[in-house]
């Protein structure tokens, strides 16, 4: 079915001219097991909010005009149940005055052994307007509400206008997911949340930085919300698969010649070796192919080759044991699934984004293009694979891996169907 129709009905309205990309580097977070009494409420949140999320079908989103970048990484974050799971408690905890018929139910579940905090608030209707996690919400409750096949972002999209995202221009995805991530934690607020969300997204690596004339080294731990992967190696070589770009990535890289650092121990400058190597991973890696390439003359082209991603990844069998920082049982959960693909499509400066996610209930593949959705193979999302020869057919952009064992948060569904 929609391996041709679909795909072929698809409009190429012109989007994207990525800027540079900002590597999506934040701060260090804990990574703290998930508290049982949040487990417990979380299990009984399903029982709200469960059935809504089997029983409506993908919805479309409709183009503002240039908005399918937008439109693409929302609905890969709101197919995301664990997201879309953390969105809705902060509606419990953050905006108890919202939707009082829902919180009333959500109360009579909770109110025992449960604080609800009446904090940050956003009570004027010109707060609420520029709140992202809040619209989020909106436009998922409109999604949810099963009367339409697509609902516009509108209000969302002036609310970021807001926050300097501007409508009606082309956008990067792998830079307005990172906008929208920051505006989402910032917003947040409350703490748990906070951390259940880079729980959630977050990759904590090591940077490890060693004289190669002395002892003298320097380790730091930060972490990043992307991989961003290149997909050429030093000599410009085109890179095979996804597994040889995530191999080149954690490769260490000698500093020699021109890029030597000053050693305080020799009190010179000399050749250093600097490498990363993978401490933690989160329940949703993105990984980001840098297939956008910018030049010194400032012109920015696409890299359209053939790069295979498989659907299953084990970053066990990917990384050599120097390239990682963990230990067994951190490393046992390195197992993913594909989740979704970002895809673009067309040139550097005119393009056009959809989103292929695997729906999470009943392990479909979905092809989003705005308004339309259809059900898709997984040959329809190995198209993304590139081509050098048509460089304007689409190629995968960001993709989402999801840990095997987080691919059924919802324990409590089953029970209450
Ligand atoms: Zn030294």
């Amino acid at each position: 079915m929609g391996q041709t129709s679909g795909r072929e009905e698809r409009s190429r309205k012109p989007e994207v001219a990525p800027s540079k990309i900002m590597e999506a580097e934040i701060e260090v977070q804990n990574n703290k097991e998930e508290p049982k009494e949040v487990k417990a409420k979380n299990q009984k949140l399903t029982s709200v909010f469960g059935l809504a999320d089997l029983k409506n079908e993908a919805i479309g989103l409709y183009n503002l005009g240039q908005s399918c970048c937008l439109n693409s990484l929302l609905q890969v974050f709101l197919m995301n149940i664990r997201f879309t799971r953390i969105l809705r408690r902060y509606l419990l905890f953050e905006l108890p005055g919202v939707f009082p018929w829902l919180h009333s139910a959500l109360h009579s579940f909770f109110y025992m052994g449960c604080a609800f905090e009446r904090i940050t608030v956003p009570s004027s209707p010109a707060q609420r307007r520029s709140n992202v996690p809040y619209q989020m919400l909106l436009l998922l409750e409109k999604m949810q509400c099963g009367k339409c096949k697509a609902v516009g972002p509108t209000d969302l999209a002036r609310c970021l206008s807001e926050h300097r995202v501007e409508l009606f221009v082309q956008h990067d995805a792998a830079q307005l997911f990172l906008t929208l991530w920051n505006l989402l934690k910032k917003q947040m607020k409350k703490a748990e949340l906070v951390e259940e969300l880079c729980d959630l997204y977050t990759i904590c690596i090591q940077e490890h930085v060693a004289c190669q004339k002395c002892s003298f080294e320097v380790k730091s731990k930060s972490t990043m919300l992307t991989l961003p992967l290149p997909v050429l190696d030093a000599h410009s070589h085109r890179l095979k698969t996804l597994e040889d770009c995530l191999q080149y990535f954690f490769h260490p890289e000698e500093l020699s010649g021109q890029n030597m650092c000053f050693c305080q121990q020799c009190g010179r400058k000399t050749t250093f070796l600097q490498s990363m190597k993978l401490v933690h991973l989160p329940q949703t890696l993105t990984l980001h192919l840098k297939r956008f390439c910018f030049e010194r003359s400032s012109r920015t082209h696409k890299l359209s080759h053939y790069l295979p991603f498989p659907q299953e990844l084990d970053l066990r069998q990917v990384l050599t044991e120097s390239q990682c920082q963990a230990d067994d049982s951190e490393k046992a959960t390195w197992q993913y699934e594909l989740f979704a693909v970002v895809a673009h499509s067309g040139s550097a400066s005119c393009g056009h984004y959809c989103a292929y996610i695997r729906s999470l209930t009943d392990c479909k593949w979905y092809c989003f293009n705005d308004s339309e959705v259809c059900q898709v193979s997984w040959d329809d999302v190995k198209c993304t694979y590139g081509h050098s020869n048509l460089y304007w057919r689409e190629t995968a952009y960001l993709l989402f891996y999801m840990k095997k064992q987080a691919q059924q948060p919802w324990p409590g569904v089953s029970e209450c169907l």
